[in-house]
């Protein structure tokens, strides 16, 4: 018969031959299987490439991102520094207009003075010679009045001066610099008071060497001519003192350009631009400096973000940086400038633009840890994607491949199926056949063994009649009595061949061995008993049930127990042992005895019809060919061997009940 190609390939998958089978297999499977599987591909190719692709995005942002935050940090930092040094120039401006005012109102307190004070008689007569008197006496009285009124208004000195400039009176006529007899002739306000004007000034005093504000009115005499001038010099070192305590520099620049008072000492009688021949030579006409030479300081203007800077170096190199602001003072013909260090403001801007960046740089940070966080929760996604359709790829191949091993599988069973029953069916016929042919044996040996009996049964039926004829009855009757003994014999010949050639047609069930072993001793067992027989059953406890029929097993049992008592029959030793046993998935049942046993040429052919060793009548040979072919039957099989006993020992070996029946007849 030829292999079906299902089979090899499911032994291909029991085997070593797998891979094989596997590529024969997905060709199968077809188009389906290879769609899927290049799809998966591709879709899990696709999700790869995109985490490369998302990685290299990524990397080419955080390089923008840097770029962006270096830029951010130096926008912020300008505006930053722009903001604080507006502050700067907001706080200065404010201390600028407290100064201005505070200096203004000052100035005006003294301004008056001259004019008040200008119209004394005392100073009047003092500046009017025509009018006579003792000069001496007078001018005694002016110097008295006006220390007395220098002490009351705070002023520095009060002192009248001739037209000549010649200081005629003076506050401090007592003191060692004393004003009295020097000439002022050379001193602006002076001239401008000569002029009928209200003079101002501001410089050094030239005998004093103390920096003073001048104010100068004129003295007119009775007839309302100018006689003489009034002038009163007001201190300045108070309010420079005053300035020094603030945090900002306070300067009073001169209109030559020169600082003639300053919060910071070095800065004083300087200029922060270089002094032209001109100016210093102004500066030297009015003797505004006395002895003291103004010198420049290196310095350079410039504006950050609208904001005014001074930058100053000074005599050691070092620099500093002010935020500057001013205001011109007409009245007083000097500019008030105050100066605002930008080093704290500069400090402020720096921290400020740190607070910025690293708030900025925390959020793009933060930012960045989102995006990436949400990055790699988008590639975990995607490769998880990945594997679960590479999983489903595999899982649709590897389903593919179990349908296909399936379908074999089943077209394999329905075959095998297919075949055991033919082979059921074969062996079946087979046996029918085997027992046909043993049949046609034993029709040969049929004919020689009824033929003899029956030659015999007319020889006696002959002899009977003669004797009958002679009279002798009782001769006749021996000879009826032989006659109806071969006629039995005949019938038994006759009724063991019945039971050979009849086809089974009880079904096989389940028989348990040891309830078939005791019914066979009860029809055996007189027999045995009454010949001596020493009999032992070695039966399994709970011994499986066998396939068989009860009763034809029983028949088996009984043929192999008087066949063991012909053999022990006359023995010294008379024993027979009935054991049952499980070899492999088969129950044996061995009936053993201690008789001759059974010569190894003899073992082929006792099983054959009519064999037999015992002596006419004893035997007829057919015990033993029944009982193989009822083993048959059962799916099972009869044996002789040499026994533990000293005889022989037939084995019945049968399937056990729960054996399926295609596996028993096989
Ligand atoms: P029969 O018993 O009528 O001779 P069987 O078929 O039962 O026919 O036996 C055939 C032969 O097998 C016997 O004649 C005998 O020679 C031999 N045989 C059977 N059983 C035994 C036994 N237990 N020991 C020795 N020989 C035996």
């Amino acid at each position: 018969m030829a292999r079906p190609s299902g089979r090899r390939i499911l032994s291909d998958r029991c085997g070593n031959l797998r891979p094989a089978a596997r590529r024969l297999d997905r060709k199968r499977a077809g188009g389906r299987l290879r769609a899927a599987y290049f799809t998966g591909r591709w879709r899990r190719h696709r999700i790869l490439q995109r985490t490369a692709s998302g990685r290299a995005r990524r990397a080419a942002a955080a390089v923008a991102a840097v770029a962006l935050l270096v830029s951010v940090a130096v926008a912020v930092g300008h505006v930053t520094l722009r903001y604080y040094l507006g502050e700067g120039r907001v706080r200065a401006e404010a201390t600028l207009e407290l100064t201005a005012s505070a200096l203004g109102g000052w100035l005006r307190r003294y301004e008056i003075v001259p004019r008040l004070l200008g119209d004394d008689d005392r100073l009047r007569q003092l500046v009017s010679y025509s009018e006579g008197g003792d000069i001496e006496q007078r001018t005694q009285m002016a110097n008295r009045w006006l220390a007395d009124r220098n002490a009351i208004l705070g002023s520095s000195e009060i002192y009248v001066i001739a037209p000549d400039g010649t200081t005629l009176a003076a506050s401090n006529f007592d003191k060692p610099d004393s004003f009295v007899g020097r000439n002022f002739a050379y001193r602006p306000y002076f001239v401008e008071a000569m002029q009928g004007r209200t003079g101002r000034f501001f410089g050094i005093g030239t005998t004093s060497g103390v920096r003073g504000y001048y104010f100068a009115g004129p003295i007119r005499d009775h007839a309302g001519r100018i006689a003489g001038v009034l002038a009163v010099k007001v201190g300045l070192d108070e309010l420079e003192a005053e300035w020094a305590k603030g945090v900002e520099e306070v300067l009073v620049i001169d209109p030559e350009g020169i600082v003639f008072l300053s919060s910071e000492r070095d800065w004083l009688y300087s200029a922060f631009e270089p002094l032209t021949p001109q100016q210093t030579a102004r500066s030297q006409a009015s003797r505004r400096y006395a002895e003291v030479r103004p010198h420049e300081i290196e310095a350079g203007r410039s504006t950050v973000g609208g904001v005014g800077i001074l930058t100053i170096r000074d005599e050691n190199d070092r620099g500093s940086e002010h935020v500057e602001v001013r205001r011109s003072m007409p009245a007083a013909e000097w500019t008030l400038h105050v100066l605002l260090d930008t080093a704290p403001l500069r400090a402020q801007a720096r921290m400020a633009t740190g607070l910025l960046i690293a708030l900025l740089g925390a959020l793009g940070l933060g930012a960045l840890i989102l995006s990436q966080r949400r990055q790699r929760e988008g590639e975990r996604l995607a490769l998880r994607e990945a594997a679960k359709i590479e999983l489903e790829r595999r899982v649709e191949e590897r389903t593919a491949e179990l349908e296909q091993a399936n379908r074999l599988i089943a077209a394999e069973v329905a075959e095998r199926r297919l075949a055991e029953a033919e082979l059921r069916r074969t062996q079946a016929d087979l046996v029918q056949a085997g027992k046909l042919a043993a049949l046609g044996r034993i029709s040969a040996a049929l004919s020689h063994e009824i033929n003899q009996p029956l030659a015999a049964v007319r020889n006696y039926a002959d002899s009977a009649a003669i004797l009958i004829e002679r009279g002798e009855p009782e001769r006749a009757k021996g000879n009826v009595v032989q006659i109806l003994s071969l006629v039995d014999r005949m019938a038994a010949i006759a009724r063991h061949l019945r039971e050979v050639a009849r086809k089974p047609q009880s079904p096989l069930r389940a028989v348990d061995l040891n309830d078939a072993v005791a019914e066979a001793l009860v029809i055996v067992g007189p027999r045995l008993t009454a010949a001596g027989v020493e009999v032992t059953v070695d039966l399994l406890a709970g011994v499986s049930p066998a396939r068989a029929g009860p009763v034809r097993l029983q028949q088996v049992i009984v043929n192999l127990l008087a066949n063991a008592a012909d053999a022990v029959e006359g023995q010294a030793d008379r024993r027979v042992r009935i054991s049952a046993f499980e070899e492999g998935a088969r129950l044996c049942l061995t009936v053993s005895d201690s008789g001759p046993g059974v010569q190894p040429a003899l073992a082929e052919q006792i099983f054959d019809p009519f064999f037999t060793t015992k002596g006419v009548g004893a035997g007829l040979g057919l015990g033993l060919s029944i009982s193989y072919n009822i083993a048959k039957d059962f799916g099972g099989d009869l044996s002789v061997a040499a026994g533990s006993l000293g005889g022989a020992a037939f084995t019945l070996s049968l399937y056990p009940a729960a054996v399926p029946a295609g596996m028993a007849a096989e």
